[in-house]
């Protein structure tokens, strides 16, 4: 007997986009009007480790990407070690596809400021960053007239709200890398040196931003920590499934009617989340699409009942992501789609390590060559010989994101790589584009 589905799951769930709509969100006048700054007030009058425990509780999982558990994480930075504490928001969205956050610190900054300082005060920092990514400009001005309003209106800064708690935040824009986006990666960047992952053990949470225990966290689970100040455990998780608690940001890209930002409880399906977006655009149908991202594996029509949640999306073979679902249609190419987004992971691959660096070069010359009519069957072994050697033995998460699109497309479509191969597709790169591979 299966379980019947919670209706909530096909609905729209304003949490953390409730404020979007209103004329300048972005303004403490009008977010203090909204329930602004609420949560803070009720969270300096509780213990820190009652926050750490109602954040274990609500089940909130990181919003970045992995999922690891929130209240865990806070858990690990050790008290009373004498060494300062820092929270770091990882605002470094840059994935292919992801825009969840971007629009958020748009168009809610406070709502983030206000979370990174409950969430400073849980862990006892008294200095937190917001790390945003270079080119996200607009999003960052808006952001540092937040941070400056809070500032004003004693928010942040000496003794907050009388509390006796003080904390500074400082807004830093990177260099447009997308490694930064990798937690010690942006550490390293936020202390000045060039962004590269750093060997792990030991962990962030002891040996974090200046040697001292770090907490990184991501643009949305840091703005998860406000509704749940003020909304409790019990109704945080009345929302989303067992293990995959709350609501969550989908972005919907590609050949989708109506392209957007939709906040609906974890679980939600594509065919939910199509619905409430308007469909496919006239004429297309749906034929592939990424769950969360780039560097997650793509999923087919086929796919279109996974639950999209930590676990659902595991067990359909994929990953959830940064829950960015890029639509592609019967009139896309599963194998130029591919290779258009392993030119990225090429070109962001920060060398460290041989598998990524070396590995990733090479697949773009044998897609080049697949789609320039010139490839061999022997080329697909190459490919998948070379994502086995990159998968789990490269440094970082990059490299094995890299292998996602490659392993998925030909697990999926490679009849589409074969017609290249056999000459009954036309290529799609001209043969200039082998010169010097
Ligand atoms: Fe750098 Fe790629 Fe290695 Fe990560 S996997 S350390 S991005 S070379």
């Amino acid at each position: 007997m299966t379980t019947p589905r919670p209706e909530t799951l096909a609905k729209l769930t304003p949490v953390l986009t409730k404020r979007w709509l209103s004329p300048d969100a972005w303004r403490i006048g009008t977010y203090e009007q909204l329930d602004g700054y609420a949560a803070l007030r009720k969270a300096l009058k509780a213990h820190p480790d009652d926050l750490i425990q109602l954040i274990k509780d609500s089940g909130l999982r990181g919003r970045g990407g992995a999922g690891f558990p929130t209240g865990l994480k806070w858990g690990f930075i050790p008290q009373g070690d004498g060494k300062p504490h820092y929270l770091v928001v990882n605002a470094d969205e840059g994935e292919p596809g992801t825009c969840k956050d971007l629009p958020l610190m748009t168009h809610d900054p406070h709502a983030l400021v206000e979370g990174v300082i409950i969430a400073s005060y849980a862990i006892r920092a008294a200095r937190a960053y917001i790390y945003i990514r270079g080119e996200a400009v607009h999003a960052a001005r808006r952001l540092r007239n937040a941070v400056q309003e809070a500032y004003d209106k004693g928010y942040l800064g000496r003794n907050i709200l009388r509390s006796g708690y003080d904390l500074e935040l400082v807004v830093h824009s990177g260099a447009g890398a997308y490694i930064c986006g990798e937690e010690t990666a942006l550490l390293d960047s936020l202390e000045g040196f060039r962004g590269q992952p750093r060997l792990r053990p030991p962990f962030p949470a002891t040996h974090g931003l200046y040697a001292s225990p770090t907490v990184v966290n991501n643009v949305g689970t840091i703005a998860s920590v406000p509704p749940i100040v003020l909304g409790g455990a019990d109704w945080w998780k009345s929302m989303g499934t067992e293990k995959s608690s709350g609501p969550m940001i989908y972005s919907l890209s590609g050949r989708v009617a109506n392209p957007g930002q939709y906040e609906c409880s974890m679980g939600v399906t594509l065919r939910e989340l199509l619905e409430l977006a308007g469909g496919m655009q006239p004429g297309h149908n749906l034929r592939f699409w990424t769950p969360g991202g780039s560097s997650t594996p793509l999923l087919a029509a086929e796919h279109l009942d996974v639950p999209l949640d930590f676990e659902g999306v595991a067990a359909a073979g994929s990953i959830l992501g940064t829950t960015a679902t890029q639509i592609f249609s019967d009139q896309d190419c599963p194998v130029y789609a591919t290779y258009r987004w392993l030119e990225f992971y090429h070109h962001e691959s920060c060398g460290k390590c041989t598998p990524c660096r070396e590995g990733n070069y090479w697949m773009v010359r044998v897609y080049r060559r697949i789609l320039a009519g010139q490839g061999t069957h022997e080329d697909l072994d190459t490919l998948l010989d070379t994502c086995d050697n990159i998968l789990g033995r490269s440094f970082c998460g990059l490299g094995d994101g890299a292998t996602s699109p490659v392993t998925s497309s030909l697990k999926y479509f490679k009849q589409d790589y074969l017609d290249y191969i056999e000459g009954r597709k036309a290529p799609k790169l001209s043969e200039k584009t082998l010169v010097g591979a």
